[in-house]
Formats: structure tokens, sequence, C-alpha cells
């Protein structure tokens, strides 16, 4: 059963041209399940390799603007098309019904059913091998995290074990397997504990939406597969995060070490930061960070399969949407603290073929490392390269 999570948009508060805002898509076999749903989000989806998919659940962490302004576009294009079977339910915290009151005039009359359900932390939605938990969050309003939580798997079937207890191959070694007992011909009882190895641990995976670093995220991410935690800001906008309610990805790598995940992805980067900077502060407090940008993707195989690991533009449609196509002009890829910092960054560079300037950012106190615009992808690559070890990372 394949598991991922599809960054469809990663930028914090606004869209910029290299980011999209909040959106993330959850694929488990063939079941597609969206995270908040963003301005632009239904293009994001329609640019990317998964398609404008007929989506039955979307889940909102949140009401601020920037997590739910795609809404109404999409259900009004889901309409278009003449959806009429499938229903279609969004979950989200206290306000959701509010929220939709006020939709209500520019959604006018959908020809599908549309179900608004409120959810809080502690609640459950069971979905038989998966639940969906909402847990709290630090945001200053109304607003929920979500846990994918998947049960236990039968341990192995251990064929060794029925021979020596006379099950016959067939459908008795099924029952067996489906964790129920079976009555033999001679009248002997056999019972799953039997012929089956320990239980095997599912997967899970937490996603924060908004927050400051919360206790009661670390106690929702517990030893999580993959934490998708916002990082907002920097360790230069400490206080700011601190004000906003919002995180820096310092703070996200805490609560990761604290919650003893296998895999921290930051996302709602704000639009002053390009990445790599992010995740090496974050770095300094837990070594397993990846700071996805959109179109990537992160796969999470069962554990004795291998870790989660990102796959960059995973879900990327095609090269050519998204590269820079004009040349000869020089553009920013990275901001340096201090001289030592940029020059690093330039050797770094210039070993990867790639001729950078630095310049003096007046206004920030900081340095802005340049390079040719046709080079960017190639340099941001290198750069990311520095700061997430080559074993979280694959090309698709
Ligand atoms: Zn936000
Ligand atoms: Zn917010």
């Amino acid at each position: 059963m394949d598991l991922d999570v599809v960054f469809l948009g990663t930028s914090a508060s606004m869209p910029t041209a290299r980011r999209a805002p909040a959106a993330v898509l959850v694929r488990r076999g063939g079941e597609r399940l969206l995270f908040d749903c963003a301005e632009g989000t239904q293009r994001q989806l329609q640019r990317s390799a998964v398609g404008l998919a007929e989506l039955e659940e979307i889940f909102l962490t949140h009401l601020h603007a920037d997590h739910v302004l795609g809404l109404p576009g999409m259900l009004k294009t889901f309409a278009l098309r003449g959806r009429e079977e499938v229903g279609l339910t969004v979950y989200g915290p206290r306000g959701v019904h509010d929220l939709f009151a006020k939709l209500k005039p520019f959604l006018g009359r959908l020809p599908y059913e549309l179900t608004i359900v409120e959810v809080e932390a502690g609640d459950t939605l069971e979905r038989g091998e998966y639940r969906i938990e909402p847990f709290a969050v630090d945001h200053g309003v109304s607003a929920v995290g979500y846990a994918v939580v998947e049960e236990h798997r039968p341990g192995r079937f251990d064929v060794d074990a029925a021979d020596a207890l006379g099950v016959p191959p067939g459908p008795e070694r099924g029952i067996l397997q489906g964790g129920d007992p079976v009555t033999l011909s001679d009248g002997t009882v056999v019972t799953p504990d039997e012929v089956l190895g320990p239980a095997r641990p599912g997967r899970k995976l937490a996603i924060t939406g908004d927050t400051a670093p919360a206790p009661a995220v670390v106690q929702a991410a517990h030893l999580a597969d993959l934490l998708v935690h916002e990082a907002t800001f920097g360790a230069d906008e400490k206080e700011r995060a601190r004000e906003t309610m919002h995180s820096t990805s310092a703070d996200a790598a805490e609560v990761a070490r604290l919650a003893n995940v296998k895999l921290l992805a930051l996302t709602h980067v704000s639009p002053r930061y390009f990445g790599p900077e992010l995740a090496r502060e974050a770095n300094a407090v837990f070594p397993h960070v990846v700071v996805p940008r959109d179109f990537d993707t992160v796969e999470i195989p069962f554990p004795e399969r291998g870790s989660p690991r990102l796959v960059k533009r995973g879900a990327a449609a095609g090269e050519t949407s998204y590269h820079p196509v004009t040349m000869g002009g020089m553009v920013q890829v990275a901001t340096a603290g201090d001289v030592t910092e940029a020059e690093e960054l330039q050797e770094l560079l210039r070993n990867a073929g790639i001729e950078a300037e630095i310049e003096a950012d007046g206004a920030e106190d900081a340095l802005r490392v340049l390079v040719p615009e046709g080079s960017l992808e190639a340099a941001e690559d290198a750069i990311e390269a520095l700061s997430e070890p080559d074993d979280l990372i694959s090309e698709p």
C-alpha cells in the first residue's frame, strides 16, 4: 500500500513566483486526502502529475484566508464538470459551518452533495485500515492539526508453523491471516497467534497547519514516520514568530526531536526565505529535515522497507512548467548572514559549475547570493544537497 505526501503549496501567507500557499495532498493507495486548500490549489493540482482529481474529502486546519481561499473555486469547478454522484465532505475546526454560510452566495447551488463536518482535538475518524485524528495546535484561533494513523498490520504468516499444526493450504490459512481461529477436520482449533508473527506497526504522519511550537503537537506526532510542520520563520524572526503564533524552523525541529519522528518536512515558508537556510537551522537541532518545494513528494514506505524520503519534483507533471526560461538576469538563490557564509556558498556553487555573485542587502544587513537565472534550479539543488543528507533524497 503506497503512502506519500504531495506538497502542492509550501508558501506562508501569500503565493510567490516559486511557491503556492498551503495545500498538502496525502495519497494512500487510491485515496486522495487534501489538507488545506489555499488560493490556486486546483491549478497546482492541474499542473502536477496528480491532476484535478474528484476529491471526496478536504481537511481544513484553520480558517485563515491563506488556507481556504481555494475552496470556492475548486468546488465550482467540480460543479461545472458535471459532478453529481460523488459527494464531497469538508472537515474543519469550529467555525467551518459559519465559513460555508458566508461562502453560499459564491457557491450557489451545487449539483453534488456537500457535507461540512466540524471536528475537534480528540475526535477519531475511522477509515478501517487507518484513522484520522484531529489534534490541538496553538495558533491563537480555532485550529487543529491532523494525524493519519494506520492500524497495526497482522504479523507474517509462518508457513512452517501452519504445516506443523496440520493447517491445509487453502482458505483456512486466509482466515488465520485475517485474525480469526479455524477448526480443522479433526476438531483441533488453531488460533492466529499460533501461525502469525508479532503484529507489525502501521505508518503515521502528522500535519500541523499553522502553529507555535506546542506540547500537543509533540504528543500527536509521537514516533510519526513523517511530521509536516510549519516553519514560517527563521531564527532571525523568532520574536515575530512568537507574536504571530507561528514557528521558526528550529522550533519545528525541537518538536520533531521531542516527538522522535523519522523525518521532518518544513512547510509554510515565509516569502523572505528560500528553504536551505531554514533546513540548516533546523539541522542543528534535529538531523532528518527536508524543506520541500512545490510538487516535491515524501514517500513513506512500511518501516521494514526503508525510511521516509523526499522525492524532488516527485509529482511534477513535466519539466517545462517551472523552469525560468529567460537567460541573462541574475537572481537571488540564497541569503548569507556574513561574508564567510556567502563565500562558502559561492565556492560550493563554483564547484557545481555555477558562477555566483555576492551582493549586500542594505535593508536587511545580510548578503545576497546571486546566480544566472538559467542556473537557478541547479544552484538550489547544490545548496540543498549541502543541508540534506543524501539518504533522505532521491530523484524520481
Ligand atoms: Zn497560514
Ligand atoms: Zn494561520
